[in-house]
């Protein structure tokens, strides 16, 4: 799609995952790839934080983090950006909620509602997430996902879950 020179930066918050090939590794390695997307600025990088898989079991605990970008890139446009990320970092489709190298979800886009096909705006997997709740109330505490809830309230609503900031000790680099 065009890129549209007459929108306005939008905020966009974007989550990242991986449990595979060195995990923190790839994350800051996507985050790279994300600063250097066109038309678009790096705002805010959460930490990395280590949670346990979600579906099945038997793959290794996650690296995650949230980053805050602007963008004049449109929705579809910013999605396709972010599958071509993945595809760059050779991820490679298994399982569903499978093992992956990296995993890259459009969380936010401004105060934008959507529900296509191959996209939902809110990512409908936030309120479910705490390994997305976490860093994202650490660069924006106060944020309101619409169709989903305050954010604090939310995490409030996780609070058992794990997920914790990765150990920089722990970090493999
Ligand atoms: P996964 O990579 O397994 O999280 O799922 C990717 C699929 O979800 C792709 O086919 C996307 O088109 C679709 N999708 C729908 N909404 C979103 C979103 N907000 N962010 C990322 N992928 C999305």
């Amino acid at each position: 799609m065009p890129a549209n020179h007459d929108l306005k930066a939008q905020r966009v918050f974007i989550g990242l995952g991986s449990n595979l090939a060195e995990p923190a590794v790839q994350v800051k390695r996507a985050i790279s790839a994300l600063a250097a997307l066109p038309q678009s600025r790096l705002l805010q990088q959460s930490r990395l934080y280590a949670s346990p898989p979600l579906g099945p079991v038997d793959q290794p605990d996650y690296v995650n983090a949230v980053v805050e970008i602007d963008t004049t890139l449109e929705p579809v446009a910013l999605l396709n950006a972010l599958q071509g990320i993945e595809q760059k970092q050779g991820r490679v489709r298994t399982r569903h909620w499978g093992e992956r190298v990296i995993d890259l979800d459009l969380l936010l886009y401004a105060d934008v509602q959507l529900a296509s096909k191959g996209l939902t705006l809110p990512h409908p997997g936030i309120a479910a997430r705490a390994f997305v709740l976490r860093p994202l109330a650490e660069l924006a505490p106060d944020l309101m996902i619409i169709g989903q809830g305050a954010l604090c309230d939310l995490l409030a609503a996780r609070a058992g879950d794990v997920c914790e900031p990765l150990n920089q000790v722990q970090e493999i680099v």
